[in-house]
């Protein structure tokens, strides 16, 4: 990688119209480098008589388009911001141009077509409370300060999506610069094979200015909530989840919590529960929930876009984090959860640094999502696994390995659960890990494209042959060719 020397940003800063241009002497260029987790944030180096790294907040097109040329003339790094929510550093440099979308954060409802366009470093939040002034929602994240560009690259699950799919089931077009600095539109009718890869692997192929999503009516309040139960209640309140599959309804979803409670207030069960119907259809979903006398009890109808600010308090930037996904196909088993439970409580408890972490665990109907073919997308995690996250949070950064190192035997013993529970069931599904919840270069699953990678390698040889865009789960290259590092 080149040092960025005076005069190389010199001609950047002449190629650019409206962007603002950060090196690492502005006022602002520490501010730009703050990702939601500490671990995700590069600095710039002193490199001789220069500075490396520099970072620029484009408003228009044109100025990403020449940024891109740039980057590549003068062999410099190139990374592209979202939201900011990559925990392995994906969305910075270390020495390199970041070309950080915050300022890109516009979004449109049109409404005879029922859909919404956002620009590339727009939130979820910008696009729920867009929707939601139409009385329309698509497929978001559930905590609506994430990124619409990492979440939707990588596939995109939310509360919508027993209902209507992934987040990428719902992308009518993307507008991406490529690596020539050209601008495409991408859709089932303009640059097919580019819409077919971004829609799971969209990271590696361009900065995706804007997104159309396809929306629904929505009405304006659903029903959703927080109940709080004490680790008494595990295996009941694992039942009732397990109950959920079972008896799938795609209006509903849920979401279990093993966390502390706040002001030291010890372990606790949440559950965060779903019904995109009225009160008295979600009282009846969830009455088993409700019967086992929860000590704290939110819920209520909400509109859609607050359901999305639910977990905002316990997902608040700062501090180290890591997120580690972790697969199962429920029934779960309450003797393994408990073990689970256990395990991690005595963890966090010896080291009083963890206290914020949680183990977060999804139960979303995926009927909806597996009625698309798995080729039809480049997503690569098309099945009814469900996904968790082992969210680890501490302050030292001197425990950065060994809280990885502890997070990733608890992942463990999650794949050797599953993989015993589908030999029980005698199934034959390959479960690639949801890339949006692998770290890259630390994923249980050597390929985390599955059968879609070697139509991704030929899709990537055309739109990107010299791998500028690597950062996120990269594509390995076709035979003979070096992935950058
Ligand atoms: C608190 C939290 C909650 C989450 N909830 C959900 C959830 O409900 N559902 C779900 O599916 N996932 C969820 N995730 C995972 C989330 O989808 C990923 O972390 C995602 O990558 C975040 O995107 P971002 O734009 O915020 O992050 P960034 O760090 O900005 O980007 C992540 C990657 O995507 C690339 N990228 C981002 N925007 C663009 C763009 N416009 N063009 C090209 N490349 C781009 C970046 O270069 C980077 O490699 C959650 C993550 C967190 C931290």
């Amino acid at each position: 990688m080149a040092e960025i020397n005076p005069s190389a940003i010199e001609t950047l800063r002449s190629r650019l119209t409206t962007a603002t241009v950060l090196t690492p002497d502005s006022d602002g260029y520490q501010d730009s480098l703050i990702r939601w987790s500490d671990t995700g944030r590069k600095q710039a180096v002193w490199q001789k008589d220069s500075w490396d790294g520099v970072v620029i907040q484009p408003v228009n097109v044109a100025d990403i388009q020449s940024a891109v040329l740039w980057a590549q003339e003068h062999s410099v790094d190139l990374a592209v911001k979202g939201g900011g929510h990559s925990t392995a550093g994906t969305s910075s440099s270390e020495g390199g141009l970041v070309v950080d979308l915050s300022r890109m954060t516009h979004v449109s409802v049109d409404v005879p077509s029922k859909t919404i366009t956002a620009q590339g470093g727009a939130t979820w939040k910008e696009v729920d409370e867009a929707g939601a002034a139409h009385g329309l929602a698509t497929v978001g994240g559930t905590v609506n300060h994430t990124g619409i560009g990492g979440l939707t690259l990588g596939g995109g699950y939310g509360w919508l999506s027993g209902q209507y799919g992934l987040t990428i089931d719902n992308l009518r077009s993307a507008r991406v610069v490529l690596a020539d600095g050209s601008l495409v539109t991408a859709s089932e009718t303009e640059h097919p094979d580019l819409f077919w890869g971004l829609r799971g692997a969209g990271y590696n192929f361009g900065v995706v200015v804007e997104f159309t999503y396809q929306a629904y009516d929505q009405s304006p309040l659903v029903y959703s909530g927080i109940l709080g139960y004490s680790p008494d209640k595990l295996e009941k309140v694992i039942e009732q989840l397990n109950g959920t599959l079972a008896n799938p309804d795609a209006r509903s979803g849920a979401m279990c919590i093993f966390a502390h409670g706040p002001g030291g207030s010890g372990p606790m069960i949440i559950v965060i529960c779903f019904y995109n119907g009225t009160r008295e259809e979600g009282q009846d979903r969830f009455a088993g929930f409700l019967a086992l006398d929860p000590f704290l009890n939110t819920v209520d109808m909400i509109p859609y876009s607050v359901v999305n600010t639910l977990q905002n308090p316990q997902a608040t930037y700062g501090d180290r984090k890591s997120f580690k996904g972790i697969f199962y196909e429920p029934p779960l088993d309450p003797h393994f959860m408990r073990s689970v439970f256990d395990e991690f409580m005595a963890k966090i408890q010896t080291d009083n640094d963890l206290m914020p972490s949680a183990i977060i665990l999804e139960f979303i109907d995926m009927r909806k999502i597996c009625e698309t073919p798995l080729p039809a997308t480049a997503f690569a995690s098309r099945n009814m696994t469900q996904n968790g996250i082992l969210y680890l949070r501490w302050t030292d950064p001197s425990k950065d390995l060994e809280h990885r190192t502890w997070a990733r035997s608890v992942q463990a013993k999650w794949k050797a659960e599953l993989e015993t529970r589908k030999k029980d069931l005698q199934t034959e599904n390959d479960v690639p890990q949801y890339i949006n919840y692998a770290e890259p270069g630390d994923s249980v699953v050597t390929n985390i494209y599955g059968e879609n990678l070697a139509r991704l390698q030929s899709v990537k040889a055309q739109y990107d042959p010299n791998n500028v865009f690597h950062k996120m789960h990269p594509i390995p290259l076709f035979t003979g060719e070096k992935l950058k590092k």
